[in-house]
């Protein structure tokens, strides 16, 4: 059965990169793969034609879809527009209204980028690791919450961090799965010896371990984790944790591989439903000029194939064709370095060509 993709190219770079994704799309449907895609308006793009970021044909297409492509929205224009009617919230909107509380954060560094790491190159050439993080409980929402003033007049602030048996169950079930998918190894992080609420996600996760027998289960303390991302960071295939500590966790894996421009991210349901996106945002600083890196988006795609339509044979074909343009020289000027850089479209024309080969 055709599975349907909902494509959102949104603002500032997002129309650039996202026609790039879509000729690498286009060159697997000629060849074969059973994909139907739709194109949305959304965030500015659509406050523009419609007056709403998030409008209704939107939102219908992506509860029907199979799995959502998006680009990048929002950019200065529409920072002055009242906090509910700007294109962040449209964002929040969907991954709400969808229940997308699994978050995959890669980080992936190719061997000849890996110059462009803050570590050693050796020990993060061919680093290729996936944080899922819990991205609709924990701390971010745990009630109760706020600042008071005590008796003696002193201010006091105070956030709970909650997790439900269920809650951890089901971003539990999504890891394992990606880990299946993967190498077959699963890091729960964790701060067992000092929370409650991590003691219950260790149990919980321990338990769902029984339902995957070709996962290997490990547990890491969170300062552990934090220590051995940048003293060995090849050492993890898939990490799960919670909202906060993945929080912290994703980015300081991400900035392991130097550039924005090239990682991609995706958000899923519990049935792998998922939005998948650039880590980068609209960069409105260079919308327009035909210089933004396209690879993050077109890696997305790669993810959306892999996760949610389960067609890992596609998903390696552009990741192949990625490996390729790399390994032939060919940068954007986000990580060209002192050599000459190519265009965003030249970039997805080269994708393409090395695809075929
Ligand atoms: P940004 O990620 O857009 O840009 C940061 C820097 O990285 C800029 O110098 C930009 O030129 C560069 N950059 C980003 N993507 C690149 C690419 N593909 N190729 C080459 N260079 C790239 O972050 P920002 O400037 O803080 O935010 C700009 C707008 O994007 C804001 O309105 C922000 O709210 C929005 N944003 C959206 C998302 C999203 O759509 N999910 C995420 C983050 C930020």
């Amino acid at each position: 059965m055709t599975k349907h993709i909902t494509v959102m190219a949104g603002d500032g770079i997002g129309p650039e990169i996202m026609a790039e994704a879509l000729k690498v799309l286009n060159g697997l449907i000629d060849a074969g793969l059973d994909v139907s895609f739709e194109e949305h308006l959304f965030g500015g793009a659509a406050h523009d034609a419609t007056g709403s970021c998030l409008p209704d044909a939107t939102l219908a297409a992506c509860e029907k879809c199979d799995a959502i492509l998006l680009g990048a929205i929002g950019g200065p224009r529409y920072d002055s527009l009242p906090r509910e009617q700007r294109p962040e919230r449209a964002l929040l909107g969907v991954r709400s209204k969808l229940d997308l509380f699994s978050n995959l954060r890669p980080a992936l560094l190719y061997p000849e980028l890996a110059s462009a790491s803050s570590l050693k190159a050796e020990l993060v050439a061919d680093l290729d690791l996936m944080i899922v993080r819990e991205l609709t409980g924990g701390i971010y929402f745990g009630e109760p919450r706020g600042i008071e003033t005590t008796d003696g007049g002193e201010k006091r602030g105070f956030n709970t961090m909650t997790y439900s048996e269920s809650e951890i169950s089901r971003i539990a079930h999504s890891a394992f799965r990606i880990a299946e998918q993967r190498n077959g190894r699963l890091c729960s992080v964790d701060k067992a010896n000092v929370l409650e609420v991590s003691e219950l996600w260790r149990e919980t996760v321990t338990q769902i371990a029984a339902e995957y027998p070709d996962v290997e289960l490990s547990h890491l303390y969170v300062d552990n984790a934090a220590m051995q991302l940048v003293r060995a960071p090849k050492q993890f295939d898939v990490i799960v944790t919670s909202n906060l500590f993945g929080d912290i966790l994703s980015d300081a894996a991400a900035m392991l591989t130097g550039s924005i421009g090239m990682l991609p991210s995706a958000s899923l349901d519990a049935s792998g439903k998922g939005m998948y996106e650039p880590v980068h945002g609209s960069a409105p600083d260079i919308a327009g000029q035909g210089i933004a890196n396209p690879l993050a988006t077109i890696l997305s795609l790669s993810m959306l194939l892999r996760y949610s339509l389960d067609e890992s044979k596609a998903a390696d074909t552009i990741d192949r064709g990625v490996r390729q343009v790399l390994s032939d020289g060919l940068r954007c000027q986000d990580i060209s370095g002192d050599q000459p850089a190519v265009s965003t479209t030249a970039m997805g024309d080269a994708v393409v060509a090395a695809m075929a080969n």
